[in-house]
């Protein structure tokens, strides 16, 4: 039976594919093809798993002391029928025989399918055995991690999904991810993986996960709220990601609309890409930064290709996320700064430090989870800047790994979060003395611009304080939005109340860029509203002449720049910001504007 299923639009176009179902806990689990004259080899993988682990339990039970209570070996025992099941072992052979997916893939596809049927089941007591059955198979999966392709490649510093290290099989039908939650640091491993479309049932339209998953730049959507319960392995979806809808099982007319539309989204595309290198230049011949918002070191060049004049925003905490408290030293560091700034060739780098805590933690975490462990407001804990000045040592190394890449090209610095004067002394010392321990070390590097990122009231308001001592500011309007309007960026539940347009946020937008121009200082935005084309012409109009996206979005900002006339824009702009209905308004002023 087809249906519909809404949530949040994330990331443009449209997917068509099956759905891949998976449980939160198992996201990070490797995902591949598997060529087909190795299909043997990942079955005798598989086998190989399966014996070691009934060995495992079979160890264990019979290691049970005397006075061990009864129930003991009997849950041994369950475990141990599970794993020799047909519903679990035969059928996950299919999964690879099929569908060639890797053998953790083909585990956690036949967890999904069992654990529905058990939720299904009425006696109490067979339902409770789906928790032996996630056991039995963490297990399998551990054991599979030892021999695992996912194991090299993470040691190698690969994600474990990436193409160029995986074989893939021609002609598969393509896929779609389906899951309750995924962390951010999760999302970082689909990067150039085999999905071709997101959903997932919590987050909301700037959460980090979100942010992620529209840097992949395929079709997203999240908040989906029942979606990975509704939709079933292996169904037929659509995800539309403009309008945030998801149709399960689409009628043939329906997916006949789909597949039309998605034909234009790639012309529409194709269209756009050859603006790539053509400079962003108004009509009235005002030179417009576009730059990129990377996750990676390796995104430089995507962002090159994409026609980027710098790297505006490297969110550089996702270096010291999921690796289980070792984080990176200032070499590993340095190396990961310099290759960006590399690839950048000559282009400015701003690199951000470490943002870390709310919906990013160090370790992995889903929403859920993170609400449970963090108390109710991990977004106005110790995250950004407050967690890096808790932690000095971890500060000053970071630092001092970006002043040495700076002698490899420009580099700016900035700082995530900042409310008080008081961070900002701090910072400028901690920036003093790791200057101080890399002469004494005899290390170079060059001369480094510091700013901060607006992204509390409280620094939009103290912008003139803020810009004497500091050399930039970039806006984070994700973070301002939430911190003005009260609203937890990553919870669904008050999704509809995140408005960009409100005129409280405007308001500081406006007064925080005019303030910059005014005492010749830069001034970026970096946040989402950057990379969408509703608010081009406004942040045009009210002087911004810098933005940092996803790389994906450049030729469609580049478009709207070319397109804008911002003596004529900023002529409009009172109208716009007196205006209940600045949304409205705009769209009419621009229907209206001369040569439309
Ligand atoms: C922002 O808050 O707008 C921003 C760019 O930072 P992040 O989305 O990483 O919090
Ligand atoms: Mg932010």
């Amino acid at each position: 039976m087809s249906i519909q299923i809404f949530g949040l639009p994330v990331s443009r176009g449209v997917a068509i594919g099956r759905a891949v179902l998976i449980a939160s806990s198992r996201v990070d689990v490797a995902h591949y093809f598997v060529a087909v004259d190795r299909l043997e080899h990942e079955i005798a993988r598989l086998r190989l798993a399966r014996d070691t682990v009934a060995a495992e339990l079979e160890q264990l039970k019979n290691e049970l002391p005397q006075e061990a209570p009864h129930e003991l070996a009997a849950l041994l025992d369950v475990h141990l029928m599970l794993l020799h099941d047909e519903a679990l072992t035969s059928a996950t052979k299919v999964w690879i025989y099929d569908r060639h997916y890797n053998a953790e893939w083909a585990l956690s596809a036949q967890l999904e399918v069992l654990a529905r049927q058990f939720d299904e089941m009425e006696d109490p007591y067979l339902r409770e055995r789906k928790a032996d059955l996630e056991q039995v198979v963490e297990r399998l999966l551990r054991e599979l991690a030892g021999s695992s392709l996912a194991a090299a490649a993470a040691k190698a510093g690969k994600a474990p999904t990436e193409r160029s290290v995986l074989p893939t099989v021609m002609g598969e039908d393509p896929l779609v991810l389906v899951a309750s939650d995924v962390a951010p640091a999760d999302m970082m491993q689909f990067k150039r993986s085999v999905f071709t479309g997101f959903v997932t049932d919590v987050g909301g339209r700037t959460s980090h996960t979100a942010i992620v998953a529209r840097s992949l730049d395929i079709p997203a959507v999240v908040g989906a709220r029942e979606a990975s319960r509704l939709i079933r392995q292996d169904d037929w979806i659509v995800i539309d990601g403009d309008a945030g809808v998801v149709v399960v099982n689409p009628t043939a007319i329906v997916l006949e609309e789909y597949r039309f539309r998605q034909r234009q989204s790639e012309l529409e595309r194709a269209r756009l890409n050859r603006l790539r290198h053509t400079p962003a230049v108004t009509l009235d011949g005002q030179v417009v930064e576009l730059l990129a918002n990377i996750e990676l070191p390796g995104d430089g060049p995507g962002a090159l290709e994409a026609g980027a004049m710098g790297v505006g925003l490297f969110r550089s905490e996702f270096l010291f996320m999921n690796r289980g408290g070792d984080l990176p030293d200032e070499e590993e560091q340095f190396e990961a700064y310099r290759t960006a700034v590399v690839a950048m060739q000559g282009l400015p780098v701003t690199i951000r430090t470490v943002d870390v805590g709310a919906d990013k933690p160090l370790e992995r975490m889903s929403a859920q989870e993170l609400r449970h462990e963090h108390g109710l407001n991990p977004a106005l804990g110790l995250r950004a800047i407050r967690w890096s000045l808790s932690e000095p040592g971890m500060f000053r190394q970071q630092l001092r790994a970006i002043l040495r890449a700076s002698a490899h090209g420009k580099v700016r610095i900035l700082v995530p979060m900042v409310a008080h004067l008081g961070e900002v002394r701090s910072i400028l010392e901690a920036l003093a003395r790791a200057r101080q321990q890399l002469d004494e070390a005899g290390h170079s590097y060059g001369q480094v611009d510091i700013g901060a990122m607006v992204e509390v009231p409280a620094a939009a308001l103290m912008i003139d304080r803020l810009l004497r001592h500091l050399d930039f500011v970039s806006i984070g309007t994700n973070d301002l939005i939430q911190y003005t309007l009260a609203i937890d960026r990553a919870d669904e539940a008050v999704s509809h109340l995140y408005d960009p347009w409100h005129p409280a946020v405007l308001h500081l937008v406006q007064r925080t860029i005019a303030h910059a121009n005014r005492i010749g200082k830069d001034v970026c935005v970096c946040g989402e509203m950057a990379g969408d084309p509703a608010f081009t012409e406004l942040l045009l109009a009210m002087g911004l002449r810098s933005f940092s996206m996803h790389p994906a979005r450049i030729a469609s900002i580049k478009q709207r720049v070319l397109r804008a006339d911002t003596r004529w824009l900023a002529e409009q702009l009172p109208a716009l910001l007196a205006s209940d209905d600045p949304a409205g308004v705009l769209r009419e002023v621009l229907q209206g504007r001369p040569g439309h």
